[in-house]
C-alpha cells in the first residue's frame, strides 16, 4: 500500500492580509484572521460570508463608486488598540 504525504507550501500570513487563491491556503489564512479577532460578515447582496478584507458585491460596488475603504482593515491587537 503506497503511503502519501502532502506538503503545503505557505507564504507568511499576517492578519489583515488579502485572501490567497488556493483552497487549503484560504483555510490556513482564515484561521489566522479568526485568531487575530477578525470575523466574517454575511454579504447582504449574495448571502456569502466574508472577512472584511475579502471583496464581495458590496465592497466591489463601493469601489466602483469611489467610496471604498481600500485594503485598510483594523485588526484589534492584544492591548485592544485598533489601528487605522
Ligand atoms: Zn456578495
Amino acid at each position: 500500500m503506497p503511503k502519501w504525504c502532502c506538503v503545503l507550501a505557505m507564504p507568511e500570513i499576517k492578519p489583515g492580509d488579502p485572501p490567497p487563491s488556493g483552497y487549503l491556503q484560504w483555510h490556513a489564512w482564515a484561521r489566522i484572521q479568526h485568531h487575530a479577532g477578525l470575523r466574517q460578515k454575511r454579504c447582504r447582496m449574495c448571502g456569502l460570508w466574508r472577512f472584511p478584507q475579502e471583496k464581495c458585491c458590496t465592497t466591489l460596488r463601493k469601489e466602483r463608486r469611489g467610496i471604498g475603504e481600500g485594503n485598510v482593515v483594523s485588526v484589534p491587537d492584544e492591548r485592544g488598540v485598533k489601528g487605522n
